[in-house]
Parts: C-alpha cells; sequence; structure tokens
C-alpha cells in the first residue's frame, strides 16, 4: 500500500445544518443536534439538528399538504415538474466542486472520485427523471360493453425516502428524480453519518423554486427518526437504501402499521466470476476496482471473487501486489485512490471482519493493517485460499477487504455463486461469449456485469433478487414504484 501524506485543505464550509421542512429551516422540536464527523481525522465537523417523531410529524403533514393543496399537484404541470428538475441539475451543476468538497469532507471518499463519478451520475440521474416528467402514460383498454376503460398513473403521495452514507448525492438523487418526477412529495431522511451534502441540495431545491412542503429534510437517527417514516400512518410508501438487517424493520413497521408501499435497495455479496480465458490484466483491474472502489463500502462490491484453477496463482499475486500499489490517504490528496472507512463503527466492524479471515485460516496476501493513528484508514486487504463457508465468504463486510475463491467448472461456480441470501449483482470475466452468458443467465441477481464493474447509468434498472431487496430503482421500472395505477371506465351513452 502507498500512502497519500499532503494534507491539503477541504477549503469548503458546511452548508445548512438544519432541518427542511416546508421550505423553512428549522430546528428540531427537541432542540437536540447531533456531531457529523470527519472520517479523516475523527473530528466533529459541525453539528446537526436531530430529527425524531415530533418532527416527522411535522414534515409529514406539510408533505400531505403540500400533495393534497399545493401548486404541486394542482397548478404544476407534468412538464414544469421537468423543469424545476432540470434547473436543480443546473444549480447542482453549478457548484459541483463545492459539494464534491462537502462530500470528501463528510464521507471521506477523493475529492477527485468524488466531483469525477458522484456528482456527474447525481446531475445525470436529475436530468435522466426530467426528461421523464411528461411521458408517463397510461393505457385505453379495450374492455367488453360499450365502456371507455383507460388507466392513469398517479403519484402514491407522501413517499419517506431513507438513504444511506456511502453515495449520499447519488442515493439522494437516486430517490428524489423519480418519486418528484412522478408528482410525489418527499418526507427524506439522511444517514445521520452524512447529512450535510443533502442539506446543501435541499438549499438549492428551494432556490430551484419547488413548492413549500413537497421535499422535506430530516437529519437525524435511524431508530428513531427512521423508524418514525417506517411507521407513520400518513406515509403512503417508504423508500428505503441500508443494512439488509434494517430493511426487514422497515417491512415489519410497513405490515404493522398501514401496509405503505415498500421498495428495499440492500445488502449484498455479490460474486465476481474471472475465467482463465480472460484478459487477465482487464480482469484483475477490474476486480480490484469491483472490491475497493468507495473504499469498499458498496452494495454492490465483488465481494466474493471465484478465479478458475488454472489462472489462480497468477491472480491471486497480481491482485495483492495491485492492492499494495493503491494509495491511501488525505481525500484531498489528488494521487489518493482510498480514504478512511465513513466511521469508526464501520473501522471496527472491518478490522474485526479481518481478524475473522484469519481465524478462520483464510491467507493474507496483502494489507490487514489499519493505516496510521488517527481518521479510519485500512489497508487494502487481499485474503487468498478463502472457503464458502467462511465468514468473510458469507457476510457483507463494507469494506477493503478482498477474498478470492478458485473454482474448476462453470455449473460449480454457478452453485456456489448462488448460494447466498443476497442477490444484488454479478459479473463475469471471459473472452468466450458462450460462458458469458450462460453466467448471466443462471446467476441469480438483479445486474449482470460482463467484462467490465460498477457501470451505472441512470437509464438502466438497479435492485436485489433475494434478501438484497424489492423493486428496482432508476430507469424506466424505477418510475413503476412510485405510481399507483388507477383504472377508470366511463359508460357510453348509447
Ligand atoms: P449501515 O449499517 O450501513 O449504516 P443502516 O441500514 O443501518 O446501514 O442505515 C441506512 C439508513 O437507514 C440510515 O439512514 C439509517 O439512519 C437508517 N436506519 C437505521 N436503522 C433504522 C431503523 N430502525 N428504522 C429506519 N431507518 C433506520
Amino acid at each position: 500500500m502507498a500512502t497519500a501524506t499532503a494534507t491539503l485543505e477541504p477549503r469548503v464550509k458546511p452548508g445548512p445544518t438544519k432541518l427542511l421542512i416546508n421550505n423553512q429551516w428549522v430546528d428540531s422540536a427537541s432542540g437536540k443536534t447531533f456531531p457529523t464527523v470527519n472520517p479523516s481525522t475523527g473530528e466533529v465537523i459541525c453539528q446537526v439538528a436531530e430529527a425524531d417523531a415530533a418532527d416527522v410529524d411535522q414534515a409529514v403533514s406539510a408533505a400531505r399538504k403540500a400533495f393534497e393543496h399545493g401548486p404541486w399537484r394542482n397548478k404544476i404541470s407534468a412538464s414544469e415538474r421537468g423543469k424545476l428538475l432540470n434547473r436543480l441539475a443546473d444549480l447542482i451543476e453549478k457548484n459541483i466542486d463545492e459539494l464534491a468538497r462537502l462530500e470528501a469532507l463528510d464521507n471521506g471518499k477523493p475529492y477527485k472520485v468524488a466531483k469525477a463519478a458522484d456528482l456527474p451520475l447525481t446531475i445525470a440521474c436529475y436530468r435522466y427523471y426530467a426528461g421523464w416528467t411528461d411521458k408517463v402514460q397510461g393505457k385505453t383498454i379495450p374492455i367488453g360493453g360499450d365502456y371507455f376503460c383507460y388507466t392513469r398513473h398517479e403519484p402514491v403521495g407522501v413517499v419517506g425516502q431513507i438513504i444511506p452514507w456511502n453515495f449520499p448525492l447519488l442515493m439522494q438523487a437516486w430517490k428524489l428524480g423519480p418519486a418528484l418526477a412522478t408528482g410525489n412529495t418527499v418526507v427524506m431522511k439522511p444517514a445521520e453519518q452524512t447529512p450535510l451534502t443533502a442539506l446543501r441540495v435541499g438549499e438549492l431545491i428551494v432556490e430551484a423554486g419547488f413548492p413549500e412542503g413537497v421535499v422535506n429534510l430530516l437529519p437525524g437517527y435511524g431508530p428513531t427518526a427512521g423508524a418514525a417514516i417506517a411507521w407513520h400512518h400518513d406515509v403512503d410508501k417508504v423508500a428505503f437504501t441500508g443494512s439488509t438487517e434494517v430493511g426487514h424493520l422497515i417491512m415489519e413497521a410497513s405490515a404493522k402499521s398501514n401496509l405503505k408501499r415498500v421498495t428495499l435497495e440492500l445488502g449484498g455479496k455479490s460474486p465476481n466470476i474471472v475465467f482463465a480465458d480472460a484478459n487477465m490484466d482487464e480482469a484483475i483491474e477490474g476486480a480490484h476496482f469491483a472490491l475497493f472502489f468507495n473504499q469498499g463500502q458498496c452494495c454492490c462490491a465483488g465481494s466474493r471473487l471465484f478465479v478458475e484453477e488454472k489462472a489462480y496463482d497468477e491472480f491471486v499475486e497480481k491482485s495483492a501486489e495491485r492492492a499494495k500499489r493503491r494509495t491511501v490517504g488525505d481525500p484531498f490528496d489528488s494521487t489518493t485512490e482510498q480514504g478512511p472507512q465513513v466511521d469508526d463503527v464501520q473501522f471496527e466492524k472491518v478490522m474485526s471482519y479481518i481478524e475473522a479471515g484469519k481465524q478462520d485460516g483464510a491467507k493474507l496476501v496483502a494489507g490487514g493493517n489499519r493505516v496510521g493513528n488517527r481518521g479510519y484508514f485500512v489497508e487494502p486487504t487481499v485474503f487468498a485460499d478463502v472457503k464458502d463457508d467462511m465468514k468473510i465468504a458469507r457476510e457483507e463486510i463494507f469494506g477493503p477487504v478482498m477474498s478470492i475463491m478458485k473454482f474448476k467448472s462453470i455449473d460449480e461456480v454457478v452453485d456456489r455463486a448462488n448460494r447466498s441470501e443476497y442477490g444484488l449483482a454479478a459479473a463475469v470475466w471471459t473472452r468466450d461469449i458462450g460462458k458469458a452468458h450462460a453466467i448471466a443467465n443462471r446467476v441469480r441477481a438483479g445486474t449482470v456485469w460482463v467484462n467490465c464493474y460498477d457501470v451505472f447509468d441512470a437509464a438502466a434498472p438497479f435492485g436485489g433478487f433475494k434478501q438484497s431487496g424489492i423493486g428496482r430503482e432508476l430507469g424506466e421500472y424505477g418510475l413503476q414504484q412510485y405510481t399507483e395505477v388507477k383504472t377508470v371506465t366511463v359508460k357510453l351513452p348509447n
């Protein structure tokens, strides 16, 4: 591992730190605040207002009022919603450097990556959904008798959205884009680790001209503010991205409250399958990116790396070398590839998985230690000779820990790839188109990448099979999750 040591100033100040309710910045009802921490140093950046159930009530009633009686539903046309979303995209673009710096400061991801990847994808997502606003169409249906029957795709209503900390701006866009395009109103809780960019975007939402109550932002904790959204009787839908464990709680809350619609984008343990006939240099770099990108904090990380026996030794050796070359350090240094883990909790969790890998007898071939003595930096770590039943091969680590396993045949690797409670993503590396399609067809996952990894586009749906989720985000499929179908039947005069 190489270290990036130059300490460059973030050169950014936090924007709003209060709750956004009805287009007003307000303190929480309790007056409580919580600290948001810079993961590079462990120091507090600033205090942020802490929402709880009383604030959720207020925000939900603002969103309800905006939905039932505000200009959003009654005056603003579908194409005008598109203009507002485009205006928001323009404002984000205008402030791209500030937002990238704020994201790097609060989350720890390299500023260069935030600016080159997170921000462009965020802007593209808002623009993509801006284009959909006036293209969400129903059908006319030839039913029997003298009737005219048609469907309308109407907004679901007040939508609760609970987002994670790994891609704060992007996850906000994935949620707000389709919800607003289809005319819903929103009560959103950003993750407690990374509230700052979501709140700054809140300021831009107001500046863009969205009417009051359409977007409400409530920074706060999961078991308090998050649970209050999930249990609320006047929330029509909850869209959640986070752990599978909390996904279960969200469904339970829906079932025991008002059967609000639920979409979930949850954890993964995605198989990344490398055949010996692959372009080995590309596969090694691709597998490195698949696992280590974003400090290993991706729900779709290629964290079960299956390599064909014939290529195994070469692959392990070169992957270890590549991991050792990965630059870890200050997110504001332009040579940094990897910043810190998002907080002390995640850091400890990752270190305990590294320990479990050693205990279970996996062979440590790179990394394995903390970097430095401040902030939450972890060495890019590679384990070889990993067996399917080891803890590091079964559980989601959400950190820079690669597990490399060996396989011999297609049938074997498909069976092993599918032996998981998760089904978010998968990838295959091969020059043989037959093998590529065999894997693409037989692996049970919401996304399969062939000779590439983590290729995202606002137009391509993303989501999980099995316990990786319910529903799809992005693309046209993502819109369906934010509309109700209404059937209208009109008796025609004789
Ligand atoms: P992670 O472990 O990666 O932080 P979580 O699933 O705990 O993932 O968090 C994802 C989001 O869900 C965050 O915004 C968090 O505050 C929220 N959250 C956590 N627990 C709950 C809960 N019991 N109810 C609703 N939201 C929750």
